[in-house]
């Protein structure tokens, strides 16, 4: 392959007509296929009132109901292991995996055929070429190949492209600096979260990774690949390009892709996908550079038909021409921005973890930290941060309390020092926010953040 910046130099820089009638194309057949094997998508869909041959252009696409992941765990209770939502009999799947179950509930079992895996593998394949990744590179996976989907389909894609995998499985962390910086990876894959956990690793190890091999870090499984502070600090500590990239479990792949220009965004693969952005609360369409939840149909799915699936992730859709690479895709401008059910109410005003760790990040040299809402006198909702500090001064608490306050009305924010090593870290997706306040049921679960 000539050396394109394009995995797909025709799909990638299509005009948008050119790429909206493709999309078009690709909804019917998707349709007709669902109509046709899918006998519970199916019936949703004459529910509706939606008919084979009725949905022919992209306007028609909003007459198709929307499938919750609520929806779809009910079809799986009610008939396990999968629910009814198969187009195909389990016999013919090749791979079970998974939701990550980081969100409290009971995780989404998902099966793949070899359709889906070859597609799982192409679309990593966007992100891994947008981002600059060659046959010759060494790609290291801080990732524990386990039932959830994570970068299993990303290792496929490293084998597409031809570029050298090492799989950092079932490792310690420190088993797996030495490792990656003895082999000499230029890429590493992993968390935002990890990726900063490493960096503290092979600093203690005495390993100089901004002076090791590693030219690019693909990201994945967090917000934080997108958020400003987060991401800087990540390049800083790596001496290396961070690239933010995000898909879910029920697609088994990635939607969207961070370009080597680094636009402050992601790339969305539509020429695979349609992705809308609604008002979570109406459902009705969310206008363009306005915060939304994100509705996905995928065009790949060879096992179980994704038709407007809300994703509960918010995000903010602009303009292809955001970024300068030339892709006619559009873009999530900061990639996902959080969930919509992580926006917390404190005495009135909104809290998005996401923010917060913007913050965070920005303001202190932090090592990790934890955000904690509870009930105090039994009445008075209270919020508060404890960080572990990299250095040994404690004044940046009070700046840390200042800014947090000042970017939220006036909250006031509990800031106070953790003891080194005392909070919890995470290789997967951190949970850095608690909520033991009684008003929700003070069952203290924890949420992703
Ligand atoms: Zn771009």
């Amino acid at each position: 392959m000539p050396d394109s910046p394009y995995w797909n130099p025709h799909t990638e820089t299509l005009p948008r007509d050119r790429l909206e009638a493709l999309q078009a194309r690709k909804l019917r057949d998707l349709l007709e296929w669902t109509f046709g094997h899918a006998p519970w998508q199916a019936q949703r869909l004459r529910d509706a009132g939606v008919e084979p041959g009725s949905v022919r252009t992209l306007q028609d696409l909003r007459s198709i109901p929307f499938l919750t992941r609520a929806d779809w765990m009910q079809a799986q209770e009610a008939d396990p292991p999968y629910g009814p939502v198969l187009a195909r009999a389990p016999e013919s799947a090749i791979r079970y995996h998974t939701t990550s179950g980081t969100s409290g509930s009971r995780p989404l079992a998902v099966l793949d055929g070899p359709k889906d895996w070859e597609w799982i593998a192409e679309m990593w394949c966007y992100a891994f070429w947008g981002f600059g990744v060659r046959p010759a590179d060494t790609v290291f996976f801080a990732f524990g190949y386990g039932t959830f989907v994570g970068f299993w389909g990303a290792q496929y894609a490293c084998e597409k492209l031809g570029a050298l995998v090492l799989p950092g499985g079932n490792m310690t962390t420190e088993a797996r600096v030495r490792m990656l910086a003895e082999c000499g990876a230029t890429v590493v894959c992993c968390t935002p979260t990890y990726a900063l956990r490493m960096a503290q690793e092979a600093r203690r190890l005495g390993i100089d990774l901004p002076g090791s091999a590693v030219q690019r870090l693909i990201l994945s499984g967090e917000p934080a690949g997108s958020i400003p502070a987060t991401k800087a600090l990540i390049e800083d500590q790596w001496g290396a390009k961070a690239g933010d990239t995000a898909g879910m479990t029920e697609l088994g792949t990635v939607m969207m892709f961070e370009c080597s220009h680094q636009p402050g965004g992601a790339h969305i693969i539509e020429d695979h996908y349609i992705e809308e952005v609604i008002d979570p609360a109406t459902g009705a369409p969310a206008g363009s550079d306005e915060l939304g939840e994100r509705v996905v149909t995928s065009f790949g799915r060879g096992f179980i038909p994704v038709l407007r699936y809300r994703t509960g992730d918010l995000v903010c859709r602009v303009p292809a021409d955001r970024c300068t690479c030339g892709r006619g895709f559009d873009i999530y401008d900061g990639g996902i921005r959080g969930r919509v059910d992580d926006m917390k109410v404190i005495r009135g005003t909104n809290v998005y973890p996401g923010a917060v760790e913007a913050i965070v990040r920005r303001v202190a040299d932090v090592e990790e930290f934890q955000v904690r809402l509870y009930t105090a006198d039994g009445i008075r909702d209270e919020i508060e941060v404890q960080v572990e500090l990299a250095d040994d001064g404690d004044a940046v608490l009070a700046e840390l309390g200042r800014e947090l306050a000042e970017a939220h009305e006036g909250l006031r924010f509990g800031v106070r020092r953790a003891e080194a090593g005392s909070l919890p870290r995470f290789e997967l997706k951190a949970k850095r926010l608690t909520d033991e306040r009684e008003v929700w049921g003070g069952t203290g679960e924890r949420k992703a953040m």
